[in-house]
């Protein structure tokens, strides 16, 4: 164990003392894959590394790295030398094996290991000595990378993507970055175009705030155990201007809409944000101020389109604060294609 203390840091980045391999750890502590937790390791150094890579140059950069289970990809991460790291893992089991990485770096790289959920972590905490950068100027060294559990993927992106528009969190900072895995139908919604079967709320919220790319699939049998899906990377960088001024809350709510009923008229959707007395005047009203044919279907709506229904909405909310808090949900039950 002694030689793991001795850590170089070449100018290329840090070199690892010989440590067990992911695998070997996997074995040593016994640690078996927990479903409820997502858990579906990468033992590959080389997808670890592209992983990494994709997020671009990370050297003395701040990185938080989410569920970093066994250390495959905070490996990588050490490697590129980044001026802090912090790890937010759930799963205790994991915590050996990440402070021996710890201990084996602290010559040259503080790293925090976080043992909670990152659904809980504010991530305003994990950098108080970054300083701020302006939101108009080049993007903030500020870095959220992660092969994510997928059980909550789109739920943290969703979370992230309204810390961004608000400039709060991670993001306080200025224009953070995240590098993350997806299950590759939902990283294809992230990036889908207009006309795309798989366009979704979770494209357009994407796209208002976010330039994000689909960067490469990794296949599902590169992870132990293999999931049933392959896995796509993206990356999001925000926006210097994002695409509305409207609240992330509304055009959320309005996105969730217009997309709920896929095959239908977009129409029937938007309707449903109003209560029953004034659903047909209102929903009018909205395609009119719009300026957006109420017969299109979701998939047929641009980014622009949407948005122009979302601030419809919000000027006939300040006219009619009623109706800004109905809920038709409350009243039905949620259907399958509502999810994303
Ligand atoms: N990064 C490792 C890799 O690539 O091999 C593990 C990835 S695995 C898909 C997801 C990891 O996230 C697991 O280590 C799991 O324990 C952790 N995790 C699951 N839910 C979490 C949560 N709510 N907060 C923090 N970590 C979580």
């Amino acid at each position: 164990m002694a030689a793991m203390n001795v850590l170089s840091k070449a100018k290329s980045g840090a070199r690892l003392p010989p440590l067990p391999t992911i695998r070997d750890l996997v074995r040593l502590y016994k640690l078996r894959a927990i479903k409820q937790l997502s858990q579906n390791f990468l033992m590959d150094e080389r997808l670890t590394n592209k992983i990494v890579k994709a997020a671009g140059n990370i050297n003395d950069n701040y990185v938080l790295e989410v569920g970093p289970g066994p250390g495959g990809i905070t490996r990588s991460i050490i490697r590129k030398t980044p001026r802090k790291l912090v790890v937010v893992e759930k799963d205790r089991r994991f915590l050996p094996t990440l402070e021996l990485l710890s201990e084996s770096s602290k010559d040259f790289l503080n790293m925090e290991i976080v043992n909670g959920d990152i659904l809980d972590y504010r991530t305003e905490q994990a950098f108080p000595d970054c300083p701020q950068h302006d939101w108009f100027g080049k993007r903030a060294p500020v870095h959220i990378i992660g092969n994510l559990p997928f059980a909550i993927s789109t739920r943290l992106l969703i979370n992230w993507l309204r810390e961004m528009s608000l400039q709060i969190g991670a993001w306080s900072l200025g224009r953070s970055s995240l590098t993350l895995t997806f299950q590759k139908e939902v990283a294809e919604r992230i990036v889908a175009p207009i006309l795309s079967e798989q366009r979704c709320r979770l494209s357009v919220m994407n796209q208002v705030w976010s330039k994000a790319e689909l960067k490469f699939i990794i296949p599902g049998k590169a992870f132990v155990p293999k999931p049933d899906v392959d896995v796509g990377v993206v990356t999001i960088v925000p926006l210097k201007t994002p695409l509305t001024t409207v609240h992330f809350d509304v055009v959320e709510k309005v996105a969730r809409h217009i997309f709920s009923m896929r095959q239908k008229y977009c129409r029937r959707g938007v309707a449903n944000l109003y209560p029953p007395e004034v659903r047909e005047d209102l929903t009018e009203l909205t395609f009119k101020i719009a300026d957006v044919d109420p017969l299109a279907r979701s998939f047929q709506l641009s980014t622009e389109e949407c948005l122009r229904i979302a601030e419809a909405y919000n000027q006939l909310v300040m006219k009619h604060p009623e109706v800004e808090h109905y809920n038709y949900r409350a009243q039905k039950v949620q259907t399958i294609d509502e999810d994303y």
